[in-house]
């Protein structure tokens, strides 16, 4: 299928084949003790700032090694069709905390459209501020024997 880049907007719901593909993404990500063998758990979080509206409230997720290791985060706006990839911050993080705990902190722009209505769209620019925490195994099993 085809869509045209101008007006496809006959309720072809980008988000929902967003949705779609996230889905199926997800479905394919390997848990995180085969990605990051080494990380004994991550901690994500997220806390948006929007220029116009209310800031969307905050999010923090945990994941441990048997968790998917998938790292891609819906915009909180209803009428967004866009999401964060924090994948290659997760990859640059995992790299150095191996040995020692890490973190990692960055502001991304959401790159979706807000679809209030299908005759008038506009960017989203949602800012996603991200605090990445890596705790490695080794530290996880000397917490546990204490
Ligand atoms: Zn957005």
């Amino acid at each position: 299928m085809k869509l045209s880049p101008s007006k496809a907007a006959k309720s072809s719901k980008p988000r929902d084949i967003r949705q779609a593909q996230m889905q199926s993404d997800f479905a394919a990500a390997g848990a995180m003790r085969d990605r990051f063998p080494l990380l004994g758990e991550l901690q994500v979080t997220l806390a948006f700032a929007s220029a116009n509206d209310p800031s969307p409230s905050g999010q923090s997720f945990t994941l441990y090694p048997a968790a998917r290791a998938f790292f891609k985060y819906r915009c909180p706006c209803a009428d967004c069709d866009g999401m964060t990839d924090l994948g290659p911050a997760v990859k640059e993080l995992a790299a150095r905390a191996q040995k020692s705990a890490g973190q990692s902190t960055g502001q991304l722009l959401c790159q979706g459209t807000r679809l209030a209505n299908s005759a008038f769209s506009q960017s989203c620019t949602l800012k996603v501020n991200y605090e990445l925490r890596a705790v490695p195994q080794r530290d996880i099993e000397t917490r546990a024997a204490s």
